[in-house]
């Protein structure tokens, strides 16, 4: 028989977690496969492992990573990713804003023939803000990458086998990985669904980390900022050289130019506002170097991704993980 192979992260989410137990095995039963559930504890600080444990020792269908600190979702997703063993892996929130009951509708299109199903969010439910700035990333994103992210899809979707080969392998640090599964191609299908409210438990991606991941997707499938810099700097430079035109002329012909209202002054006010406003697009401009050269330096360090403090029912190496210091508990 075929397995499906879940992948739930986990930070802080006792509330939630008795629940999704529950609801996640209800709807298991459900698919006709066997199926395994890799719940990755990215570094809790409540009883989020014990209870994982717990889960494990009560079904061994449920087996658990934990992480020595918090890596952060993409990271621990990536870990699920490498120890699944499944024919189909779906990735899911712990919280249940992405119904597990669903999950039935991924396996289908997959039964399709199509390699990479994603849930795309329907409504949301987070707060305006978010969603709003959510909206716009999507958008921005789509316009500066000339990969075809799909828009408002989260992490929530289903992965054949042979796509999460293609993800395992490859090594980067920087992990967007709706950008990852959208760049290794495949046949891919979308699936909508309402993405439902928290079921317990408090949001755990604070705006800074959200930010990041935003930041992470942008700078890791864009080089379009790099070049917004130059073109930055020649509409400045353009910019400047008709200012110099200009107060040349000005200078030559100063009577004429006192006739229509336009008599050279000692301009302070010109020159400090040009220093700020040059000093400000080279501050942007650097800033977007940093950014990638950045990227650059986590690349080169090549530290594992991440490290494992424990784990229950499950290798701590993952199968085949070129990187698998990090499965190294
Ligand atoms: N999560 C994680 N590490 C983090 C933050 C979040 O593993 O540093 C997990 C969290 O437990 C949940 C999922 O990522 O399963 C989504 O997090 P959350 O619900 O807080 O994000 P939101 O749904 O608000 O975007
Ligand atoms: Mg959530």
């Amino acid at each position: 028989m075929q397995t499906v192979s879940v992948v739930v992260p986990c930070f802080n989410e006792q509330a939630v977690l008795p629940e999704l137990f529950k609801r996640l095995s209800a709807a298991a039963a459900t698919w006709g496969m066997d199926y395994e559930v890799i719940c990755v504890d990215d570094g809790s600080q409540d009883e989020t492992w014990k209870l994982l444990k717990q889960q494990h020792a009560a079904d061994s269908r449920w087996c658990g990573l934990s992480f020595a600190r918090n890596f952060g979702h993409q990271t621990a997703v990536s870990a699920g990713l490498s120890h699944a063993k499944g024919d189909a892996v779906v990735i899911i929130d712990a919280d249940l804003q992405d119904p597990p009951e669903e999950v039935t509708r991924l396996l289908a299109k997959w039964r399709e023939g199509f390699e990479v199903v994603f849930a795309t969010r329907k409504r949301r439910l987070d707060p305006l803000p978010k969603r709003v700035l959510a909206w716009g990333f999507y958008r921005v994103l789509a316009k500066l990458t000339p990969l075809p992210m799909a828009r408002d899809a989260g992490d929530f979707c289903l992965l054949d086998k042979k796509v999460v080969a293609v993800m395992k392998a490859l090594p980067e640090r920087s992990r967007y990985l709706r950008g990852l599964r959208t760049w290794c191609g495949f046949r891919q299908a979308s699936v909508e669904y309402d993405r439902a409210e928290r079921a317990a438990g408090k949001p755990q991606y604070t705006f800074r980390k959200s930010f990041k991941l935003a930041m992470d997707g942008l700078f890791s499938f864009s080089a379009m900022p790099l070049r917004l810099a130059t073109y930055l700097g020649l509409w400045v430079s353009g910019f400047a050289f008709l200012g110099a035109v200009f107060t040349f002329a000005q200078k030559v012909f100063s009577a004429e130019f006192a006739k229509i209202g336009l008599a050279p002054d000692p301009g302070f006010p010109t020159i400090v506002i040009s220093i700020l406003f040059l000093g400000g697009v080279q501050l942007i401009c650097l800033g977007i170097l940093g950014e990638y050269i950045g990227r650059i330096y986590e690349e080169v360090k090549d530290r594992p991704l991440w490290i494992l403090r424990d784990n229950t029912g499950i290798s701590p190496n993952p199968p085949s993980n070129p990187k698998s210091v990090a499965g190294k508990p």
